[in-house]
């Protein structure tokens, strides 16, 4: 397994994207979505991706997540080359290391707010009353704390969301993606969530990368990166 060495200070990047090319072929043309693409982000920080719709965010995230494969370049997550790893161990990060976070909330609708946050800690091998003490913890600090027994059906689109969050860090990932997390939110809603979000990222010291077309919401991060002619561009 190789090792990385890019510091900061004391610590390394927790998410390193390096050199990354993904082409997609498109009848005879080839669409060059990254071509080189950096991305490192530390513990702690959030950032937010912006551009308009086909500039790669989802892309970039699923390479990030390890959801796919890049053509070419490595992801590193914790220092670690991923490219290499058998399938196995690279699922075994997405589910202990990497929380997700999509547009829709994807709750389970037959169970609560707190049997969704419950359950992936129990797939992971916590004891029940282990796994429902954080995700009470996790909803209480999400402001849910009065929803826990109701379903998904039964909260509103802001309340989901929060739900969502709660499970994609309940098992205490390093790294939380998120694509458009608020892109099915009225404006109050997406800024009562996105507060809620940043909140977590710090006091947990998660890495988080949020694509998002809001550049409000993407003012009150750490830092604003774009994506352009196949690179990662910081903003400001
Ligand atoms: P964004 O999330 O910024 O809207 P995407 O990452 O979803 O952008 O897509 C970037 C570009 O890549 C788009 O032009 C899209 O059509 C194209 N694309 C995405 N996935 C595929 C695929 N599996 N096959 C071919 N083209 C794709
Ligand atoms: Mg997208």
């Amino acid at each position: 397994m190789s090792e990385l060495n890019v510091t900061q200070g004391e610590d390394s990047p927790v998410l390193f994207l390096h050199n990354i090319e993904r082409h997609y072929r498109q009848g005879d043309a080839t669409l060059d979505i990254l071509n080189g693409a950096e991305l490192a982000v530390w513990p702690g920080q959030s950032v937010a991706l912006v551009g308009p719709s086909g500039a790669g965010k989802s892309t970039l995230l699923h390479l990030a997540g390890l959801l796919e494969h890049p053509d070419a370049g490595e992801v590193y997550i914790d220092s670690v080359a991923t490219s290499t790893l058998p399938d196995t161990e690279r699922t075994r990060i997405r589910r202990d290391d990497i929380g997700f976070v999509y547009q829709s909330h994807h709750l389970l609708p037959e169970f609560s707010a707190l049997e969704n946050v419950l359950l992936p800690q129990m797939i992971r091998g916590l004891s029940r009353g282990e796994a429902r003490a954080r995700a009470v913890e996790l909803l209480g600090y999400l402001g849910l704390g009065q929803r826990l027994t109701h379903r998904p059906a039964e909260l509103s689109g802001g309340e989901q969301q929060r739900v969502a969050i709660a499970r994609a860090v309940a098992n205490a990932p390093r790294v939380l993606l998120a694509d458009e997390p608020t892109g099915n939110l009225d404006p109050h809603t997406a800024d009562h969530v996105f507060s809620a979000l940043t909140q977590l990222v710090q006091a947990s010291n998660l890495a988080t990368v949020v694509a998002t077309h809001n550049m409000d919401l993407a003012a009150r991060m750490d830092r604003r990166v774009t994506i352009q002619d196949g690179q990662v561009v910081e903003l400001d």
